[in-house]
């Protein structure tokens, strides 16, 4: 226990950890893992303040050109109902989000090329002139010059999980594209200035704790300033149909371990985490977690946005939910983020 301990508090003092350090962190049971997660829940304290960070998430389109083999959008299914918001649907939704207190908004969708890089600098703009929100966009694999129009056009983040820091996994879980593809458009989004978020699921067929312990290696390596780690939860529509659930305590240790390694990196409590235990979601919060997205799209929307299988419960406003989730922040005591959460300026 002792070596253990000393190692979780090397690390959080600025030790660099090796693959070996992060394995056996990964892996941590019992009292270990609580210890993990006590320290996580400090170096977010003082690397990020008490305040969540909330995110609006508009997921503007569920068309793709992938097939990842774990995703209910990928193109081969061809059962689902594929939709697309127009440029002033997705604008309409980003001002009543604005109007209900968003100061960030996430853009995602499949990888859709229906929306050129015009569209998008369009759309970036034009909620730009709404008000100084931060944009995130999370829209895939695009090029150095698209990437660069989108910076240019005023959109301030970038999301592109890393997946799976097995270079074989991925290419097996990718037959549209390649992991050396995938880091190469993080590279060239921390070279354009964006803030960088990356990730990874937990419990993907083939992953092991030694995978997990290269994904967080590979995070410090690229240093991305969010991470969004979350349960992989199988689609019945995939080839992965079969497969196990990601388990929620390996998530809170691959989210505690990430915090104690990145230190002041955005780390969100995952859609997918809460999907398959609230509990956890809960419990996330006190193991490094320090963001929470929401969506905002109309209902008619994200019940085809099915990436995986989720409930819906009832159909609230954008507001409604907003007041709800305010409410579901203080329940466990923390406050809630009144600016647009950028990386480094939290504790400004
Ligand atoms: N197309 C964009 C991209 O590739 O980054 C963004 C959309 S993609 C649907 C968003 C994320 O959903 C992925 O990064 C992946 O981690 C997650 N995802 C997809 N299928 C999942 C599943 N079955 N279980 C858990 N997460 C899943």
């Amino acid at each position: 226990m002792k070596n253990i301990k000393e190692l979780i508090d090397n690390i959080c003092s600025g030790y660099d950890p090796d693959l070996e350090d992060l394995k056996e962190i990964v892996s941590l049971e019992g009292s270990e893992a609580d210890y993990l997660f006590q320290a996580a829940d400090r170096v977010r304290e003082k690397y990020c303040g008490d305040e969540v960070q909330v995110r609006a998430i508009i997921e503007f389109s569920n068309h793709c050109r992938c097939l990842c083999a774990y995703c209910g959008l990928n193109a081969e299914n061809k059962s689902v109902k594929r939709y697309r918001m127009t440029i002033q649907e997705i604008v309409e939704n980003a001002r009543e989000a604005i109007d209900a207190g968003y100061k960030t908004l996430v853009l995602q969708s499949g990888e859709d090329m229906w929306y050129t890089s015009d569209k998008v600098c369009t759309i970036v703009k034009k909620i730009k002139e709404i008000d100084d929100v931060a944009i995130t966009l999370s829209m895939g694999e695009r090029s150095y010059e698209e990437y660069k129009a989108f910076k240019e056009a005023g959109a301030d983040r970038y999301l592109i999980k890393h997946e799976t820091a097995d270079e074989n996994l991925y290419n097996s879980l990718h037959p549209h594209s390649s992991f050396k593809s995938r880091v190469q458009c993080l590279k060239d989004l921390k070279d354009l200035g964006f803030q960088t978020g990356s990730g990874f699921m937990i419990g993907i067929p083939g992953q092991t704790y030694e995978t997990i312990a290269k994904d967080i290696m590979l995070l410090k390596k690229i240093g991305v300033h969010m991470a969004g780690i979350g349960p992989f939860i199988p689609h019945p529509l995939t080839p992965l149909r079969s497969a196990v659930t990601g388990s929620t305590f390996n998530t809170l240790k691959a989210v505690a371990a990430s915090r104690i390694v990145l230190k002041d990196a955005m780390l969100p409590a995952t859609t997918s985490l809460g999907v398959v235990d609230s509990k956890s979601r809960n419990l996330v919060f006190a193991s490094g977690a320090n963001v929470i997205m929401q969506k905002v799209e109309p209902y008619k929307y994200r019940r085809l946005y099915d990436i995986y299988p989720k409930p819906y419960g009832s159909e609230l406003t954008v507001k409604e939910e907003r007041e709800k989730l305010n409410e579901y922040i203080k329940s466990f005591g923390r406050g809630i983020g009144t600016g647009r959460g950028d990386h480094g300026k939290l504790m400004d």
